[in-house]
């Protein structure tokens, strides 16, 4: 039987990781279908304390790996599709194969939300994508005008990123201001081949016939207006949903999804515990996740102590 089990290998996965696995715990770290998390598609993180210069996401995924293995953590490339958190020890499966443990770090992380669109799923990697640092250097978007939807940080990242890429970059918010910290929203404002399309949602994707994305049909939410906007892609990045479809009715979730915790990362499960992207729907920095996940980590030791 494992002492720990951590599921999610992001920024609150590795931290939990190596802090279990210096308290000699060994823990068990199963890393879930993109092992790294979302960071690993972001491009360079700028506000990851220690890195002055910035440090790729990848990389940064790849250091806090390889510290939480030096020190014993035990790491399987697969997914959990199925818990039992109503008896001890916890059960978890992997398809057939089951595994007890007597805690679980739940780091699980979050996905990109979708526009809800069904020409949106139809052109899925056919111009529409969740990742400007994945897709955008594909040749299809080279000196073609492209579209980013989202008012965040992640639009906005995405936005100047694809500058690189675009003949021109249309970003598409639904408000007048956007939600991105200002050194973000300043960045892609100034930006010339930046063009911000505000007050406005996208409506519709074509072209499913020609099996690639040519356009975009555009409501403005003031005027009631539609219009057309020629682009060969479609980058959304309106938020995040956190992973916990598995936890459903194992533990309390909040009616969003986000895993609801008391006293620090304590779960309504005693032994259960809960750290990042999927608790967090206020801060969701790599850095909060991080920090969080070291903090079940020492949940998790003071339990394990206590019993
Ligand atoms: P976010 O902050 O939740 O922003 C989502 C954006 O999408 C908002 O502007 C929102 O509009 C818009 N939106 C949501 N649902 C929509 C819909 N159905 N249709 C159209 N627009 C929709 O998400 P994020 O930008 O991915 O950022 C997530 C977290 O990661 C944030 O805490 C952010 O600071 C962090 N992050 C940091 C960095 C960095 O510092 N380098 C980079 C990326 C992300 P409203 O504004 O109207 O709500």
């Amino acid at each position: 039987m494992e002492n720990v089990v951590i599921i999610g290998s992001g920024c609150a996965g590795w931290t939990s990781a190596l802090y279990t696995a210096r308290a000699n715990l060994a823990p068990l770290l199963f890393t879930g279908a993109q092992p790294g998390g979302l960071l690993t598609t972001t491009s360079i993180v700028e506000n990851y304390p220690g890195f002055p210069e910035g440090v790729d996401g990848f990389e940064l995924m790849q250091r806090m790996q390889k510290q939480a293995e030096r020190f014993g953590t035990k790491i399987r490339y697969e997914r959990v599709t199925k818990v039992d958190f109503s008896s001890r020890p916890f059960k978890l499966w992997l398809d057939d194969e089951l595994v007890e443990t007597k805690t679980v770090i739940i780091a699980a992380g979050a996905s990109h939300k979708h526009l809800g669109l069904e020409n949106e799923h139809l052109l899925e990697k056919k111009g529409v994508t969740y990742c400007a640092t994945c897709d955008g250097a594909w040749p299809m978007f080279r000196n073609q005008p492209l579209v980013v939807v989202g008012g965040g940080d992640s639009a906005c990242e995405e936005a100047t990123y694809l500058t690189r890429f675009g003949s021109k970059v249309y970003l598409v918010h639904r408000r007048d201001a956007l939600r991105a910290s200002k050194i973000m929203a300043d960045r892609a404002l100034s930006n010339p081949k930046i063009q911000p399309v505000w007050d406005s949602v996208v409506e519709d994707i074509f072209d499913v016939k020609q099996d690639k994305v040519t356009g975009v049909k555009l409501k403005n939410l003031k005027t009631g207006q539609t219009s057309t906007l020629d682009c060969a892609g479609v980058f959304v990045a309106i938020g995040h949903k956190p992973n916990t479809d598995i936890f459903e009715g194992q533990i309390e979730l909040a009616d969003d999804g986000y895993i609801v915790c008391q006293k620090g990362t304590y779960t309504s499960v005693t032994g259960v515990f809960g750290a990042g992207d999927c608790v967090d729907r206020t801060y969701r920095q790599a850095i909060t996740a991080a920090g969080m996940g070291c903090a079940a980590a020492i949940d998790a030791e003071r339990y394990l102590a206590s019993l």
